[in-house]
């Protein structure tokens, strides 16, 4: 395997559900702080200071470092545990699913449960299971053994289990908490790569927190930041699975980089996505387009901040997002980790303030 999947490998086999991101930030600290000025928010979202020839403009990646997953919130005395989502799950997704119990006696595996089907009258069988009347079987035999044997409290985390692995053409990658340890691969690759050059800015690589319930930790990252402007760094949904057709969402794996035209949360700055595109035409690095009304990403706290910042969301075309395995074509990353980069080399101080005006 090479160097960038195994980045990509170990970042999406991290445990970093919403709220409890630490395994990431560590990680990204690790790796970063011989390139970066590392400092932190008092969320935990984690900002790489990369400066160039000069400070100013400031251009921030965020890219957020949590992962849907889930919350205990009780033990049931024959010690099944109960859990509320973290993030959005969809309840066709979960069931028979293996999961972690983050605990502080170590992690513990467990399954999502459910009435059997062979048990449900024809009626009930018809219908959608949901979350609320599921369980977690952690094997425990009553609440006290959850409890004092294993160490399970309500208020533990549990992580969706699922392997990195290549699919059988290679250029397809599979694997849990691609959303969005894409974009924290990216920003931390596109910082390795401006160490080796010259940049006219300062770059600020951000692992955010909490995105996934709320676009928490982009706030306050932005806050300390103040940027100029910002390329936010997600995955997107693609739209070539069987039964989308008539939907006209012209998004395919492999076809490139996709920039959101708007989405819930924000409409990009105009001046700077005709710069992407602009940019990317020079290049030959191929584009795709998508709105997305029914979400958001971590632009949505960015481009408000302040008197407002510039912002363009790029999305890594990805299948089967929020749920246990999703996947992406690696030439799509490849082509939006080049261009950032060449977008960095061009965003001096006075194209940033025409784009602005
Ligand atoms: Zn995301």
């Amino acid at each position: 395997m090479d160097k960038r999947l195994q980045l990509i490998k170990e970042l999406t086999e991290l445990h970093g559900v919403s709220g409890f991101e630490e395994e990431v930030k560590y990680y990204i600290k690790e790796r970063m702080e011989k390139l970066t000025e590392i400092s932190y928010d008092n969320l935990g979202s984690i900002i790489c200071k990369k400066q160039g020839t000069d400070e100013n403009p400031k251009i921030m990646l965020p890219g957020h470092m949590d992962e849907i997953g889930f919350l205990v919130n009780a033990i049931t005395k024959e010690g099944y545990l109960k859990f509320i989502p973290l993030g959005g799950w969809w309840d066709q997704v979960l069931l028979a699913h293996r999961v972690i119990v983050k605990t502080s006696k170590g992690n513990i595996p467990g399954i999502i449960g459910s009435t059997p089907p062979h048990l449900l009258d024809a009626k009930e069988r018809e219908k959608v299971i949901e979350k609320k009347t599921m369980f977690i079987d952690v094997g425990a035999e009553s609440k006290e053994e959850a409890m004092e044997k294993f160490g399970i409290r309500p208020g533990d985390v549990i992580v969706p289990e699922s392997n990195f692995a290549l699919m059988h053409n290679p250029k397809y990658v599979m694997a849990k908490a691609l959303d969005d340890r894409l974009g924290v691969a990216l920003f931390m690759e596109v910082i390795e790569e401006l160490a080796k050059i010259q940049h006219p800015n300062t770059v600020y690589g951000v692992g955010t927190v909490q995105e996934e319930v709320g676009l928490r930790g982009a706030q306050t990252s932005t806050d300390l930041i103040k940027p100029d402007l910002t390329f936010v760094l997600d995955v997107g949904i693609a739209g070539d699975t069987p039964g989308l057709e008539n939907l006209h969402i012209d998004v395919k794996l492999g076809k490139g980089p996709l920039v959101l035209l708007a989405d819930a949360s924000m409409i990009p700055n105009r001046s700077l996505r005709d710069f992407v595109i602009d940019t990317a035409n020079s290049l030959g690095i191929p584009l795709q387009f998508a709105t997305m009304m029914g979400g958001g990403t971590d632009g949505g706290a960015i481009h408000k901040y302040g008197s407002g910042v510039p912002s363009v969301a790029f999305g890594i075309p990805t299948r089967y997002i929020h749920s246990h395995t999703s996947t992406f074509h690696r030439d799509d990353y490849e082509n939006l980790l080049k261009l950032l980069v060449e977008m960095i080399k061009k965003l001096d101080a006075s194209t940033v303030d025409l784009i602005k005006k």
